[in-house]
This record gives structure tokens, C-alpha cells and sequence, in this order.
């Protein structure tokens, strides 16, 4: 792993942000749980994400499906059948690769030595045999181009197999009539399964949204890069529903608008990048990703696909149930489009840590802290009385009772006020707030800028409308 992520990873664990799994027992893998500030900011990217879908838009509402579904949901939407990677095993240190990422890995070798067109032939390559579902060729395609397994060093691999991802259960107990579950691998369906009963009960008419934020799960195999890839993550996902033949125009507009947020949370727009798929998932008739460019390179944050009618047509089929709109302005009957927007809220996490994280030399100095966009930082402000005497403390305190409502405030009366300052900065708290003994004869305090380390004077009457203003999206 690169050496800025490692800084990352070990910087989320040393103060509350992320923790690997179970730790005392060595971690589990891919799988990870938030600490005091972690949750926090994942809250708060969840809260945004939720209010510019339903409340900035009159035709989106949101729903709050079950992780089990009925086992039925994951034939008729594919993924029994085809929510597959291809795996390959080294022989010798009996570890399992997905074949895909290999060959990619090695693409991107070729890239990075200047062989730009060798490493688009062989991603060609891969993406045609694939295609095929012709295994034995990705397996020699690892062969021919030399590709050796990172641990044993030897290309002694066995045949590409297929891995299903997603994880099942029982349901009953097990002498009785148990059945096959699935943990959902995707929110998606929990949505199309609803389609029917939220269009009714929330009056809805095309074209509208749904929205959801959930746990989704999947069986990944190659389970890296810190909090990207895990096997138990949360997605946020939002399918908006069209008459058809309009939805690449709506396809356009989501793009342009998913994209704008991203910008608005505060990522540089030379960090963002859009990927268009060349090669389209059999439901898709256009398809994008929103790439963020990590420490490991530029990678997929959201996905913004045109899905057609492919879901809810294969729910009717399946469930024999109509999934049919009736549009009042045409006067027709119809299997509505799906335009969806897909994101992994661990995943924008980190993205936005990554682009949070400042590690730079000041005078000689090291100084390290988390920029965070003040709508999404953990902490909004810390006050810290000047000295833990004279009266110093009360007020402070006063300060906390009149803001702690409307903001996550910390109050902090230890060590000097210099350590109190770096230790926030580390948390990425934008606004540091000072009292000292003047507050006591004119009720103002000192806010101490995070990004800049400058401070000002302001009346603590005016903090509550400052801390609103700078914290609004
Ligand atoms: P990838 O190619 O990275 O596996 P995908 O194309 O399978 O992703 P989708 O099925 O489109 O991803 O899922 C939508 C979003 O959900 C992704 O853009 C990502 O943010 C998030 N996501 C998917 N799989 C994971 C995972 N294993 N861990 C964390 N987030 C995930």
C-alpha cells in the first residue's frame, strides 16, 4: 500500500475515525467500524446526501428496505446468476486473485512505464474474452503476459473460476423448512420491489425518485485499500424513474448534477474525473462512474447508469405482478426507465478524508490536520477556556449550552492552549473558540481559524449566526 494512504490509515485509527473490525481478535478482513468522530462525519456526508435528494427535490422520497429479501428478488434482478468475479489461484502460496485485477495491475504497469498503447491492448483483450465468458483465454492471457503471484513469485495458477458475491443465510430453524437467503448485495432492488407501493402511497408521478441509504454486502475477494473495497458497506443509491425514451436526456442532467455536488462538498475539480463505460452491463443502455483520484490512483466513487426497464420488467415477469405506470399526460400505460445514481457512503468517506488530509512542513515544522468542509467535519468548534481558573471555565460553558443544540461542540479544558489547538486540528474541528479573561469584561472570544491558524475577535453574540453561515452547504 502507498505511503500516503498508510499515513491515512493509520491517522483514522489513532484519532476516532476508523477502526479495523473485531481488533482484539486481529481484525476481520474488509470489514471496519467507525469510531467517535468517524460516525460523525459519516452522518453527516449520510444527512447531505439525503437532504439534497429529497428535500432540495419535491419528486424524490425515500424508503427503508430490508437487507432479506425474498430469494426470488435475486434471480429476476441477475444476481444469482451473473454477480460473478473471475477467480484465479496461485498454486503455490494457495492464494485467490481475481483474474480482472491482475490483468488491470498489469495494465497499468505498462501505463506507468510509458506503454500506453500495450496496456490498452491488453485491457481490450481482457474485456473481449470476458465478454465471451471465455475463461480459459483470460487464464492464458495471465500466462502470456508473465503475470506472477505477488506472494509466491511463481505464475504456477490454476483455471479461472467463477465466484458468486453474495453472502447467504438461513432462514427457520434448521430442522424445520429452512430456506436460502441472501444478505442484499445492492439497495437497488428494495427499491424497484417498492416501486409500486411508494408511487401510490406518496402520490407520485413520473418523472420522481426514490432514495435510500442502507447496508449492502458482498463476498470481495480482493478486499484492499483500506475502507474502498469492504465486504459490509453502506450505499446510498437513488433510482429515478422516466417515461421511456427520455431517460438519456435525464441520464445527462444526473450526471451533471452528482457531479456538482461533488464539487460543492470541496473536492478540486482536477481530482474529479467522469468515466464512460465503454462495455454496458446487459441492463444498462448507458453508464458512468464519478472517479476520485485516491493515493492509489484514480478510482470509481459513484455510479451513474441508465438501467432501461430491465428491473422492474423482470420483477413483473418473475412475480407476475403488473409493474406498469399510467401516465395521465399521454394517456398510456408503461414499464417506466430507470436513471440511478449509486454511491457508497464508506466510500465517499474516504474520499473525503483522503482530500482532507494535510501533512505539511511549516516553518520547519510539521503540522497535520483535516480540512474538512465545515458541513461535514466531525466537530463543528471546540471551546476552550483560556486557564481551568478565575471564572474562565463557567463561561465557557455558557458558550457550550448556548451552541451544543444546533452543533456538535467539544469542550476542553486540558493542557496548554496550543496543544488544545493541534489536538483539534488533527479531528479537523474548523473553529477553534477562546475564552479568556477579556470575554469576561466585553463578551467576546477569540476564533481561531483551522485552515489558516489565524484568529479574530468576535461577540459571542454573533457565534451562533457565524458557525450557521459557515457550516451551510
Ligand atoms: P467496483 O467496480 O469498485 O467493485 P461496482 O461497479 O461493482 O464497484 P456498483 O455495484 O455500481 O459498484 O456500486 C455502486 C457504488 O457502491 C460504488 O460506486 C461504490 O461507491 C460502492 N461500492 C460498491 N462495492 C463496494 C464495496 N465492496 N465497498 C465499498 N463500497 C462499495
Amino acid at each position: 500500500e502507498n505511503a500516503q494512504l498508510k499515513d491515512i490509515i493509520a491517522h483514522a485509527k489513532e484519532y476516532g475515525f476508523v477502526y479495523p473490525s473485531s481488533e482484539i481478535y486481529d481484525g476481520l478482513q474488509a470489514v471496519y467500524d467507525y469510531g467517535a468522530y468517524g460516525v460523525e462525519l459519516k452522518n453527516n456526508l449520510k444527512r447531505l446526501w439525503w437532504e439534497t435528494m429529497t428535500r432540495l427535490n419535491d419528486n424524490i422520497v425515500g424508503i427503508d428496505a430490508s437487507i432479506f429479501m425474498h430469494p426470488t428478488t435475486w434471480k429476476a434482478s441477475g444476481h444469482v446468476d451473473s454477480f460473478n468475479d473471475p477467480m484465479i489461484d496461485n498454486k503455490d502460496s494457495k492464494k485467490r486473485y481475481r483474474a480482472d485485477v491482475l490483468i488491470e495491475e498489469k495494465a497499468a504497469q505498462y501505463e506507468q512505464s510509458g506503454e500506453k498503447a500495450r496496456a490498452q491492448e491488453l485491457l481490450s483483450a481482457m474485456a473481449r474474452l470476458l465478454e465471451a465468458e471465455d475463461f480459459a483465454g483470460v487464464r492464458d492471457l495471465i500466462i502470456n503476459e508473465s503475470i506472477v503471484c505477488p506472494i509466491s513469485g511463481t505464475a504456477n495458477w490454476t483455471e479461472v473460476r467463477q465466484f458468486n458475491l453474495m453472502f447467504s443465510t438461513q432462514v427457520g430453524s434448521v430442522s424445520e423448512d429452512a430456506s436460502t437467503i441472501y444478505l442484499r448485495p445492492e439497495t437497488a432492488q428494495g427499491i424497484f420491489v417498492n416501486f409500486l407501493n411508494v408511487q401510490k402511497t406518496a402520490r407520485m408521478k413520473i418523472p420522481f425518485g426514490i432514495a435510500q441509504i442502507g447496508k449492502a454486502f458482498r463476498n470481495e475477494i480482493v478486499a484492499r485499500q483500506f475502507i474502498f473495497r469492504m465486504r459490509e458497506f453502506e450505499q446510498m443509491e437513488m433510482q429515478f424513474f422516466v417515461r421511456p425514451g427520455s431517460e438519456l436526456d435525464w441520464y445527462k442532467e444526473w450526471a451533471a448534477t452528482r457531479m456538482k455536488w461533488h464539487k460543492a462538498l470541496g473536492i478540486p475539480e482536477e481530482k474529479l474525473r467522469r468515466h464512460d463505460h465503454e462495455k454496458l452491463a446487459h441492463y444498462a443502455n448507458a453508464a458512468m462512474d464519478i472517479e476520485y483520484e485516491f493515493p492509489f490512483g484514480f478510482k470509481e466513487v459513484e455510479g451513474i447508469h441508465s438501467r432501461t426497464d430491465f428491473d422492474l420488467k423482470s420483477h413483473q415477469e418473475y412475480s407476475k405482478k403488473k409493474q406498469q405506470y399510467f401516465d395521465p399526460e399521454i394517456n398510456q400505460n408503461y414499464i417506466p426507465y430507470v436513471i440511478e445514481t449509486s454511491i457508497g457512503a464508506d466510500r465517499l468517506f474516504l474520499m473525503t478524508l483522503c482530500n482532507a488530509f494535510v501533512d505539511e512542513q511549516v516553518e520547519g515544522k510539521q503540522r497535520t490536520y483535516l480540512k474538512f468542509h465545515p458541513a461535514i467535519a466531525p466537530v463543528k468548534a471546540a471551546i476552550l477556556p483560556l486557564v481551568k481558573k478565575d471564572g474562565l471555565p463557567e463561561k465557557a460553558k455558557e458558550i457550550v449550552e448556548a451552541l451544543k443544540y444546533d452543533f456538535n461542540i467539544i469542550y476542553e479544558e486540558a493542557a496548554s492552549i496550543g496543544k488544545r489547538y493541534t489536538r483539534q486540528d488533527l479531528i479537523g474541528t474548523p473553529f477553534c473558540i477562546a475564552v479568556d479573561h477579556q470575554t469576561l469584561e466585553d463578551n467576546t472570544v477569540t476564533i481561531r481559524h483551522r485552515d489558516t491558524t489565524e484568529q479574530e475577535r468576535v461577540a459571542i453574540a454573533d457565534l451562533h449566526a457565524r458557525l450557521t453561515e459557515a457550516c451551510s452547504f
